[in-house]
């Protein structure tokens, strides 16, 4: 008999070792992929005084409460502490293998007598994606969706580079081009300024049937958000809605992947694009909340850096931005800890006499107090791993996120031998 007493274990339990762990199990199969995703979908929000913070990624664990987390945990732990104790001696061969009953044993076990069901079939149409579809597949499609279409037909474009940001609207051999703020995203010029624009025209000319091309799904996925809209999808939704209620226009919007080659759509393009220079563009300076938010958002943070640099701490010394610290290549979780350690500065061989209640470790070689810093720049054992590897001299460099940092750093730890002390 084994026992287990899983310490934590919702909340450590690694993502990518329980994927391994399962595929092994449920190889490739839909079971899987379903697990996959809703491992990698899991979000959380904190809620203090009826205030709800903002929507934050769980990183690592999995969500309490969830049959599917119990089942990946056990199968992610149990399987690992048997094959610790498989290395043990005197210990029979062990093997956790859960076992999968079929729907007619379950359906046995409960006495149902349904014995015609319809079988999951696999699928055989071809999954579709924008990235392996060619444009003239759009193109076709298109024309094959427009041919009988007699209503009026708007077609939009918004883009945005570090100096302008323009819209544009076509329709028939009208070309209407607007100058945006600079501080305005694509996203509030794709749903706010170019919709608007085009429900103006809409009233002006009493279009009754109109259907409005857009290459931006975001734009029309977030107008079509009713449950939570922003405030820019609240102001379009409550523009159709009159529209339709009062008027009894119909408007649709049609999504047009970017760059399919669709003379309309290519015309609006190249109008955004223009709109800056031209003289027959209309300035507009509208700001979205969503834009003010970024923003203030943009000069906090550019507060915070300068705040930051300013400080004289163990941290900022290796660190001069905000940016996330990732790992950009695929590193194994022994190392992701280890380089974690190195950058916070505290690993074992210097930290350890703090527990131990002793002195600071003193460097054989150097004489002098054993710091992360120390080891990866000064210390006379390393100095010729160090230059081998042709290490940076500042400790910022060393540790910095970039892949090949990351890979030297690896090398370094490994031909030091210092993995477990670090
Ligand atoms: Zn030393």
């Amino acid at each position: 008999m084994v026992s287990l007493d899983l310490m934590k274990a919702y909340d450590t339990t690694w993502k990518l070792h329980i994927l391994t762990s399962l595929s092994k199990v449920l190889s490739q199969n839909q079971m899987f992929n379903f697990i996959r995703i809703f491992l990698k979908t899991r979000t959380f929000q904190v809620i203090i005084n009826q205030s709800l913070s903002k929507v934050f990624e769980q990183a690592n664990g999995i969500t309490q409460g969830s049959t599917i987390s119990s089942l990946a945990t056990v199968q992610c732990h149990l399987q690992k502490a048997i094959n610790n104790l498989k290395n043990g001696p005197n210990l029979p061969s062990l093997d956790f293998n859960p076992k999968f009953k079929t729907l007619s044993i379950l359906l046995q076990e409960n006495n149902l007598a349904i014995s015609n069901y319809l079988t999951i079939a696999s699928s055989l149409a071809p999954h579709w994606s924008t990235k392996d579809t060619s444009s003239s597949i759009y193109k076709q499609e298109y024309f094959h969706l427009i041919q009988n279409l007699k209503c009026e037909k708007i077609y939009t474009d918004a883009s945005k580079n570090q100096i302008w940001v323009g819209a544009a609207i076509i329709w028939n051999n009208m070309e209407y081009r607007y100058k945006l703020p600079t501080s305005c995203s694509v996203f509030t010029a794709e749903s706010y300024y170019v919709i608007i624009k085009v429900l103006e025209l809409i009233t002006e000319n009493h279009l009754q049937d109109t259907i409005i091309f857009t290459d931006s799904l975001s734009a029309i996925n977030n107008i079509k958000n009713t449950h939570n809209p922003s405030d820019i999808a609240f102001y379009i939704q409550n523009k159709i809605y009159t529209l339709q209620k009062i008027n009894n226009f119909k408007i649709k919007m049609f999504w047009i992947p970017g760059h399919s080659n669709i003379i309309e759509n290519e015309r609006a393009d190249l109008a955004d694009k223009t709109a800056i220079s031209s003289s027959l563009s209309t300035s507009t300076n509208i700001i979205s909340y969503r834009d003010i938010q970024a923003r203030i958002a943009n000069k906090c943070h550019l507060i915070m850096h300068q705040k930051w640099l300013s400080l004289f701490t163990k941290l900022n010394q290796i660190k001069h931005n905000k940016d996330n610290w990732t790992f950009l290549i695929e590193t194994p979780r022994k190392f992701e800890v280890i380089i974690t350690r190195l950058r916070i500065g505290h690993s074992q061989i210097s930290h350890s006499f703090l527990m131990a209640k002793e002195e600071p470790p003193i460097c054989a070689s150097c004489g002098v107090q054993i710091t992360i810093k120390h080891i990866l720049t000064e210390c006379r054992t390393y100095l010729n791993i160090q230059s081998s590897l042709n290490l940076p001299e500042s400790l910022a460099e060393i540790l910095q996120n970039h892949p090949k940092a990351i890979a030297d750093i690896i090398l370094f730890i490994t031909t030091a031998n210092l993995q477990s002390k670090i």
